[in-house]
């Protein structure tokens, strides 16, 4: 069964092509969390992607942006959101911000997001990027995420956007009790597998999402930089 996106409240010239996205994210991909959706729905996807690319944002694939490094596929973006299952009231850790585009719609659907980005220029533009777009709650920062944010924690939520060898350590130790972390796990650079941390008392349990393709994670409880 297919269900008509309800038409987005921005006039830019992209009102078409996001509800084609959204459309898609909800009826072929059955990403289900309706607040996901909206969000989605109303965020301008073009204005994270490079100008040269701005015609392709809405498309169904990652997109390649400065540093080498890649802004996800709207899909991954909304199910890694999804999997977070968030009620609104959460303060969430993002490592690997990149454009800021997931950033953005993780800052509208809970209460604080600190962010963190390995590339000093990424950051910068992308905190620039949500500055603009009226986001003010999120901090932004440049530097290794496997490490965690210590002085934040603890954190309700986490979502790596980039893919590591193994569980980093200090991102299960800042998680709440009860929290969620998402995660891309694999012994290839590029591919992994999409990995749910939950957080009890006694330590973590995990539920496997199947393979996905990420930019590695490179830091201190990650890959080794070249
Ligand atoms: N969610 C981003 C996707 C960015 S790709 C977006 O929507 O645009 C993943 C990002 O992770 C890259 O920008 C890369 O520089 C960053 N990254 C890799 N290792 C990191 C680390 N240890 N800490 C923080 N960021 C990291």
């Amino acid at each position: 069964m297919s269900f008509p996106t309800r038409s987005s409240g921005i006039a830019d010239g992209y009102e078409m092509v996001r509800a084609a996205m959204v459309d898609r994210l909800r009826n072929h991909y059955h990403i289900a969390d309706t607040k996901v959706l909206d969000v989605m729905a109303n965020l301008p996807r073009h204005e994270f992607v490079p100008e040269a690319l701005k015609a392709q944002a809405y498309k169904d694939n990652a997109l390649p942006i400065a540093g080498g490094q890649t802004i996800s596929q709207p899909f991954i973006v909304a199910r890694m959101t999804e999997l977070l299952e968030l009620k609104g009231n959460e303060k969430i850790l993002e490592i690997g911000a990149g454009t800021g585009y997931q950033t953005a719609i993780l800052a509208s659907l809970a209460r604080k997001v600190f962010a963190i980005e390995r590339l000093p220029n990424l950051a910068a533009e992308a905190e620039q990027r949500l500055r603009t777009l009226g986001f003010r709650n999120v901090t932004l920062k440049a530097g290794d995420g496997t490490v965690g944010w210590d002085v934040y924690h603890p954190f309700d939520a986490m979502l790596v956007a980039a893919g590591g060898p193994s569980m980093p350590e200090p991102l299960v130790r800042q998680l709440k009790v009860g929290g969620r972390l998402v995660i891309p796990i694999g012994e290839g650079q590029r591919s992994q597998n999409l990995i749910r941390v939950t957080r009890t008392a006694a330590g973590y349990t995990q539920e496997n999402f199947g393979p996905c393709a990420f930019v590695p994670l490179i830091g201190k409880h990650g890959w080794a930089a070249e």
